[in-house]
C-alpha cells in the first residue's frame, strides 16, 4: 500500500522508478509523501484550545520525526533499502530551519509535539525568519556569521490565504501566515502558525548578516533578534514582537468568531501560553483588538487577564526585557495609552515602585505586564520556581501566591531518543517493550537489568557504534580525525559566560601543562564544543577564539596530541545535536549556580546514557535527585552561596588567582606566547583581563574543584562495568524528563483544555 503510493508520487513528479532517483529527489517524494498523509489527518479538537505563542521554535528537521509520528518510519526505511537507498543519506538533504537561538525555542518545539502526541489542542504561534539564526563558520580562529538560507521551494511551510494588516504608528504593512502541520505522535494534527512580512525583501541583506535596519517594509522577518547593540536594532526588535503579536492576536479572534464563539467569553475557550516575555505585547493588544469590537476597557482587561499566562525563563537581568516608553511611542503608540492604563490600576493599589510596570526613567518592564495581567507564572525547574518566589520576584509572590507554579522543563522522546538514537530505543524495547514510548516512566524497568552484564555490555556496545557513527560524520563534514575509542566529553550550548565554556578549557589547559610535566591521563579524552555566540557579543566570541587556539596548539604538539584533542564543532544546531548527544561519555553542564533556569541538553544526554559532570543549578538538582549521587558529579558552591556572593558584591576573582598558584598558571596561559603566536593579542588580552579583574560569572569560585572531580570522572570512567551502571541509572530515571510530562502538568493546572 505505501509503496504503491510512495511509487505513484515519485512516478508523477520525475516519471521515473525510485531506484533511479537521486537522494535529492527522494527527499522531495518522501516530503509529499508526509504532507499528504498528515492532511487526511484529523486537527485535534477538545473544550479548550491552547496557543503558545513564541518568538521561537527551533524545530531542528523534521522528515524522520513525522515519519515516526506518522508509524511508517520502518516501513519507509525499509522500501528505501530495497531501492539501494539509505534514509539517514537522505535527511541529510533536509535544511535544517534556524528559527530559535537554544534551549527556549527548542523547548517549545518538543512543547508542541507532546501536546499533539496526547491528543490536545494546541498551536503554536511565530515568525517565519528568512535568514533565522546566522550560520556560524571558523576562519582564523574567529567564528564569522553568514545567512542560513534555508527556505526552499518544496517544503514544511504551507502557505495559507491568511493575511492581516498590521498597524505600526506611521507606517502599515501586512503580515501573511504560513502553516507547518505539527504530527502527533498516534494522533491528529495541530498547527504551527509562522507569520512573514508580505513585502519582506531579501535583497537588502549585504555581505554576511548586515543589512539595512530601518526599512521595516521590507526587513521585519529577515532574521531573528538581530543583535541589540544600536538603537535601530532595539526598534527593529519591537517592531518584529508587535508583528508577531499582533498576527497572533488577530488570528485568535477571527478563529473564535468563526467559531462562534462570543468574544466576552474568549477566557471560556482558549489560554495563550506566553513564552518569556517577547511576545508580552498580546496582552495589550488583545485589550486593544477587544475594545475595538466595542468592548469597554476594564472589561476587556478582566477577560484578557484570565486567558494569558506567562513562563519565567531566566533570572538574568540582562534578559529581563525593558523598553523605553519613548521607543513604544514609535513604533506600537496605540498601545502606550493602554500599557499606561495598565501601569495606574497598578500603581493605585501597589505603592511598592518595584512592582510598577513604568519606572521612574519612563522604561516598561515587561514581565510586570504578563504577572499583573496573567492568571499563571511558572519557572522551569524546582530551584529556579523557588529563586523567582525567594529573590528575583519575591515583591510579586507576596502579592499573588496563587499564580506561581512549577513547570519542569522536558524533552521529546520521540526526537531524542526514538529518532536520533533508534539503536538504543530498539534496544529497550527488546529488553521491556515499547511502553516507554507513550509513558516514559516505564524506563524504570531497566532498573532490573543493573547487575547483568550481558546488557551492560551491549549498552556499551550501542555507545560505541555512536561515537563510531560520529567519527564518520565529523570526517566526512569538518575533515576531523577523532578517535572512537578516547573519552567523549561534550559541552554543547549557546556560548556564555555564565554556562562557562571558558572553565572547561582552563580544565584543558590544566591537563596540557599536566603532559607537558609528564603527567599523563590514564585514558585519551576528547573535549568537544559546539556552540554560537551572540554576534554583538565580544567576551563569548573571544572564548570561542582561545577554545579554538587551544585545539590548534594540541593539534600540533605531538607529545600533548596522544592523549587530548579538542574538536568544536562548527554551526551547532539540532541536527548536530541528534549526533553528538547520542555518543556522549561525559555531560557537561556546567553553569554558575542560580544561573542556568533549567538546562534541557542536560536531560538529552542523559536519557541517551551518558553521565553528568555539573553544578546544582537547574533541572540539574532534579537529575541528582533522581539517580542519587553516586551516579553523578557534582561539584561546585551551590545557588544559596551565589546569590549570597551577588548581594555582598565580595566575590573577587584577582583573590583565587592570587591564593592558588594552579589557578594563576592556567590563567596566565591565556596570554602565553604559544597562545599568541596562533591568535589575536587583543581577543585574548581582553578574556585574560575579563577573568582576572571581572569573572561575572564566577569560573574561579568553582575551577578547583570543577578540575577535581573532573579527573575524577575520568578515573572512574576506566571501571568499565561500574560506569556501564551508572550509565543504565541514567537511562532508567530520565522518564520524568519527558515533555509529555511536562505538558500535562500545563493541561491539568494551567490550560485545562480536556
Ligand atoms: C537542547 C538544545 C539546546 C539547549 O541546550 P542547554 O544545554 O540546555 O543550553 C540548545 N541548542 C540546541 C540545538 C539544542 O538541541
Amino acid at each position: 500500500m505505501l509503496l504503491e503510493e510512495f511509487q505513484n508520487i515519485v512516478n508523477k513528479k520525475y516519471g521515473k522508478k525510485i531506484s533511479d532517483c537521486d537522494n535529492r529527489e527522494i527527499y522531495y517524494a518522501i516530503l509529499d509523501l508526509v504532507k499528504t498523509k498528515t492532511s487526511e489527518k484529523e486537527i485535534i479538537e477538545n473544550q479548550r484550545k491552547v496557543y503558545y505563542i513564541s518568538a521561537e521554535f527551533l524545530i531542528g528537521k523534521l522528515l524522520s520525526n513525522n515519519l515516526i509520528n506518522l508509524g511508517i518510519y520502518d516501513e519507509i526505511k525499509n522500501i528505501l533499502k530495497q531501492n539501494d537507498k539509505n534514509l539517514s543519506e537522505i535527511e541529510e538533504i533536509e535544511p535544517e530551519p534556524s528559527l530559535g537561538n537554544g534551549g527556549l525555542g527548542r523547548l517549545a518545539s518538543c512543547f508542541l509535539d507532546s501536546i499533539a502526541s496526547l491528543g490536545l489542542s494546541g498551536d503554536g504561534i511565530g515568525l517565519n525568519y528568512h535568514f533565522g539564526l546566522f550560520k556560524q563558520k571558523f576562519e582564523d580562529n574567529l567564528q564569522k556569521e553568514y545567512k542560513n538560507d534555508w527556505i526552499e521551494k518544496e517544503s514544511w511551510l504551507n502557505k495559507t490565504d491568511v493575511v492581516f494588516d498590521i498597524n505600526f504608528g506611521n507606517t502599515k504593512v501586512k503580515s501573511r501566515m504560513y502553516d507547518i502541520d505539527i504530527v502527533g505522535y498516534n494522533h491528529g494534527i495541530n498547527k504551527l502558525h509562522l507569520f512573514d512580512l508580505e513585502t519582506l525583501d531579501e535583497n537588502i541583506v549585504k555581505d554576511g548578516i548586515n543589512f539595512d535596519k530601518e526599512n521595516i517594509e521590507k526587513n521585519i522577518t529577515l532574521f531573528l533578534y538581530p543583535d541589540d547593540s544600536d538603537e535601530a536594532v532595539r526598534l527593529l526588535r519591537i517592531f518584529q514582537q508587535y508583528f508577531m503579536v499582533s498576527s497572533g492576536a488577530q488570528y485568535i479572534l477571527q478563529e473564535e468568531k468563526r467559531k462562534g464563539h462570543s468574544l466576552k467569553d474568549l477566557y471560556k475557550h482558549i489560554c495563550i501560553q506566553i513564552n518569556d516575555t517577547h511576545p508580552t505585547m498580546i496582552i495589550p493588544e488583545l485589550i486593544y483588538l477587544l475594545m475595538q469590537e466595542g468592548i469597554r476597557m476594564k472589561q476587556a482587561i478582566d477577560i484578557v487577564s484570565k486567558t494569558c499566562a506567562y513562563t519565567n525563563h531566566t533570572i538574568l537581568s540582562e534578559a529581563l526585557e525593558k523598553w523605553p516608553t519613548e521607543y513604544l511611542y514609535k513604533v506600537v503608540p496605540h498601545l502606550m495609552p493602554i500599557i499606561e492604563a495598565l501601569n495606574m490600576i497598578v500603581c493605585e493599589k501597589f505603592e511598592d515602585k518595584k512592582v510598577h510596570i513604568i519606572d521612574d526613567n519612563q522604561v516598561v518592564h515587561m514581565a510586570h505586564i504578563d504577572i499583573h495581567f496573567g492568571y499563571s507564572v511558572n519557572g522551569v525547574a524546582k530551584l529556579h520556581t523557588e529563586i523567582l518566589k525567594d529573590s528575583e520576584l519575591n515583591h510579586f509572590y507576596k502579592i499573588y501566591p496563587e499564580k506561581f507554579n512549577n513547570k519542569t522543563n522536558g524533552i521529546t522522546f520521540r526526537r531524542w531518543l526514538l529518532s536520533c538514537n533508534n539503536e538504543l530505543s530498539d534496544y529497550i524495547t527488546s529488553l521491556i517493550g515499547d511502553e516507554y514510548k507513550t509513558d516514559s516512566t516505564k524506563l524504570e524497568n531497566l532498573l532490573k537489568y543493573v547487575d547483568e552484564d550481558d546488557v551492560l555490555q551491549k549498552i556499551d556496545e550501542i555507545k560505541s557504534e555512536k561515537k563510531k557513527q560520529l567519527k564518520d560524520y565529523l570526517m566526512q563534514t569538518q575533515d576531523i580525525q577523532i578517535d572512537e575509542n578516547s573519552i567523549f566529553d561534550i559541552q554543547i550550548k549557546r556560548l556564555h559566560e555564565y554556562k562557562r565554556q571558558q572553565m572547561n578549557a582552563l580544565y584543558i589547559v590544566y591537563k596540557y601543562l599536566q603532559i607537558k610535566k609528564g603527567i599523563l591521563p590514564k585514558h585519551p579524552i576528547t573535549f568537544i564544543f559546539g556552540a554560537k555566540s551572540a554576534p554583538a557579543y565580544i567576551i563569548a566570541k573571544d572564548i570561542i577564539h582561545f577554545i579554538l587556539c587551544m585545539q590548534e596548539i594540541i593539534e600540533n604538539d605531538e607529545e600533548v596530541s596522544k592523549y587530548i584533542k579538542i574538536v568544536f564543532v562548527e554551526n551547532y544546531n539540532v541536527s548536530k545535536a541528534e549526533k553528538l548527544i547520542p555518543a556522549c561519555d561525559v555531560s557537561e553542564q556546567i553553569s554558575l549556580a542560580s544561573k542556568e533556569a533549567s538546562g534541557t541538553g542536560n536531560m538529552k544526554f542523559m536519557l541517551n546514557g551518558a553521565v553528568t559532570l555539573g553544578t546544582l543549578d537547574g533541572a540539574n538538582v532534579e537529575i541528582s535527585e533522581l539517580v542519587g549521587e553516586d551516579n553523578i558529579y557534582i561539584f561546585g558552591k551551590k545557588s544559596q552561596t551565589v546569590i549570597e556572593h551577588y548581594q555582598n558584591k565580595d566575590y573577587v576573582s584577582k583573590d583565587y588567582y592570587k591564593n592558588s598558584p594552579i589557578i594563576k598558571e592556567i590563567v596566565d596561559f591565556i596570554v602565553d606566547e604559544k597562545v599568541l603566536k596562533v591568535g589575536q593579542k587583543e581577543n585574548l588580552e581582553r578574556l585574560y583581563n575579563e577573568i582576572l579583574n571581572k569573572d561575572w560569572f564566577m569560573t574561579l569560585l568553582d575551577i578547583e574543584d570543577y578540575i577535581k572531580t573532573k579527573d575524577k570522572v575520568f578515573d572512574d570512567y576506566l571501571d568499565r562495568k561500574s560506569w556501564l551502571k551508572k550509565s543504565l541509572i541514567n537511562i532508567a530515571k530520565s522518564g520524568f524528563f519527558s515533555s509529555d510530562r511536562t505538558i500535562a502538568e500545563y493541561n491539568k493546572d494551567i490550560w485545562k483544555l480536556n
